[in-house]
């Protein structure tokens, strides 16, 4: 497979020991399947159902698939401030330019800290609404 930005033969690399990918090794870009970037996001949090949609406001660009060859559409990934290419076409996966996994992992732990932070702010609540019961139970017996 070629590099989709300068045409460079993409090489097998193990991402952070994690899995293999192909990667650029002139302008650092790379390609992950379909189901890596999952994997990459997962390694941050694994809550598939807190992560938001996957793509918004999908363009078509002249980058083409290094599987395929049919051109890559170009979204905003999770309603971040971040735009990544994936083949719509066949779904082979999606083109990382240089750094762009690392804005996807800091986006994933944002999004960690605000789920945690909502689900314990819940907890709190439930505790409250608890006490108050066991408040307003106690209240009406002693009538
Ligand atoms: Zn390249
Ligand atoms: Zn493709």
């Amino acid at each position: 497979m070629n590099c989709p930005k300068c045409g460079a033969e993409l090489a097998q690399k193990f991402y952070k020991g994690m899995f293999e990918i192909d990667a650029c090794p002139h302008c650092r870009g790379m390609w992950l399947d379909a189901n890596e970037l999952d994997k990459l996001e997962d390694r941050v949090f694994d809550e598939d159902a807190q992560k938001g949609s996957l793509i918004h406001f999908q363009k078509e660009t002249q980058t083409l698939c290094p599987h395929c060859a049919k051109p890559m559409l170009e979204f905003q990934y999770r309603l971040y401030d971040l735009k990544l290419e994936y083949c719509a076409e066949n779904a082979h996966g999606f083109w990382l330019d240089a750094g762009e996994e690392e804005k996807v992992i800091e986006a994933m732990r944002m999004r960690a800290q605000t789920v945690r932070r909502k689900t314990s702010a819940e907890g709190e609540w439930k505790q409250t609404l608890k006490n108050m019961h066991a408040f307003l139970k106690r209240s009406s017996k002693k009538k």
